[in-house]
């Protein structure tokens, strides 16, 4: 249970839905995996939903699951069909799942009405409907209304989804006795530990392609730091900022007011931004590219000239972020600090990782991007305090934005 400062509870939890036993009852769940010709590549999001899917099953819940899976656009389309995930999910709950060929249809219809205690039914992709993901306040309601009939109780579990204001993960929610599962309650409350009396010394690395996707981050983050490290495409446009030449790197010349202010707004708290002081420099954005090992304010004085890109951070900087990691008692990561991708411009973002894995204090890796990246360089989720399933909703959250999603189960932004 997640508390406010004067105790009062800010979301409602599976239990304060009483007895579930004989109940049906609707999980929105996030299962939107990476396929493969119908493989699932990465199975992470069906694992992380199954605490609350176990915990209905063992109260004897008739447990109906819904999910969408990628963007096939308010129609049916087979190469987006969740039954690939049902099977998986079978497998991994160690129970029979059923599966549902519509979402709101007779074959769910039948399928829900014949469900019995401690049974599992999936219905197909939410997102073969057109009022999921409706502009439409009203066509979201409706499609709302068709899915609330299915169950007397809705358990909130899809954490990737919570800042989208979709049929499933919001309207739905008001429409039944609702509550939030146990993901999006470990969610928040890792989330929670980042932002409410965070341990000190408290870093936040900053990388990826953009600082206009990140500028909510940072400055709901700058009051609450005492380190920032900043690497990847947006370390570029902070170098211009303090005045120096960045070649053809990745620059955005309309936040370069924006990025004084936070460099101001800093130096005023005491909180340290930290910036690379070598730089990966390469010919061109290729695998291939010639590359040499610059310092970061002669990033155009290269062979490459005013051509050259800067692709990830140097090995200096690489080690002195590490070592500021390692003495960290919180760290929060988000954004690769190169183009990762690309094994010749992996080495940052790697030495990065090794340090989170490596510090004692609560290390936690935000962002699909980066999320991806720890598991491509062969890193295991449990040798990091935490991985976000919801790169987007947990940025929101860290924006101090208020999300649809939490807001439905009785969430309210600690003020
Ligand atoms: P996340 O999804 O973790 O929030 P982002 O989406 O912000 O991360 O950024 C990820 C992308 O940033 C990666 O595809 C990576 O290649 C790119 N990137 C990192 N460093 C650079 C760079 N120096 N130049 C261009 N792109 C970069
Ligand atoms: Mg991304």
């Amino acid at each position: 249970m997640i508390t406010s400062e004067g105790g009062g509870a800010i979301l409602r939890t599976i239990g304060s839905l009483g007895s579930l036993t004989g109940s049906r009852v609707i999980v929105r769940c996030d299962l939107n995996v990476p396929l493969t010709d119908g493989v699932i590549t990465d199975d992470g999001r069906v694992r992380a939903s199954l605490p609350t899917l176990q915990l209905l099953l063992d109260q004897g819940a008739r447990v109906i699951i819904i999910s969408h899976l990628g963007r096939p656009g308010g129609a049916p389309d087979p190469a987006y069909s969740l039954a690939p995930v049902a099977s998986r999910l079978s497998e991994l709950l160690d129970h029979p799942v059923g599966f549902a060929v519509d979402t709101v249809g007779p074959d769910a219809t039948a399928k829900v009405a014949a469900l019995d205690n401690g049974e599992v039914l999936v219905l197909e992709n939410l997102r073969f409907n057109p009022g999921e993901t409706s502009k439409s306040e009203a066509e979201r309601q409706v499609f709302a209304g068709q899915l609330a009939a299915y169950a007397e109780a809705v358990v909130s579990d899809g954490f990737g989804v919570v800042h989208r204001k979709q049929a499933s993960v919001y309207e739905l929610e008001k429409l039944r006795p609702s509550a939030a599962g146990l993901l999006i309650a470990e969610e928040l409350a890792v989330l929670d530990r980042l932002t409410e009396n965070p341990e000190r010394p408290y870093t936040v690395v900053l990388g990826g392609s953009k600082v206009s996707d990140k500028l909510g981050v940072i400055a709901h983050l700058l009051p609450r730091v005492d380190t920032l490290l900043i690497g990847g495409g947006m370390l570029f446009t902070f170098l211009a900022a303090q005045g120096h030449r960045v070649a053809s790197s990745l620059l955005e010349a309309e936040q370069l007011d924006t990025v004084r202010g936070y460099l101001r707004e800093a130096a005023d708290r005491g909180v340290e931004i930290v910036l690379p002081t070598d730089i990966v420099v390469a010919a061109s954005f290729a695998a291939d590219a010639a590359h040499v090992v610059v310092a970061a304010n002669a990033i155009e004085n290269t062979e490459f000239g005013a051509s050259g890109i800067g692709l990830d951070i140097g090995p200096d900087s690489a080690a002195e972020f590490a070592r500021r990691i390692r003495a960290s008692q919180t760290v929060f990561w988000n954004g690769p600090m190169g183009v990762f991708e690309l094994p010749a411009f992996a080495m940052g973002t790697r030495t990065i990782a090794q340090a989170l894995t490596d510090t004692p204090g609560f290390s936690v890796v935000g962002g699909g991007d980066s999320a991806a990246a720890v598991r491509q360089l062969g890193f295991g989720d449990h040798q990091f305090g935490h991985i976000s399933t919801g790169g987007g909703a947990s940025l929101e959250f860290l924006e101090g934005s208020s999300l649809p999603g939490l807001e439905a189960v009785g969430w309210a932004a600690p003020q």
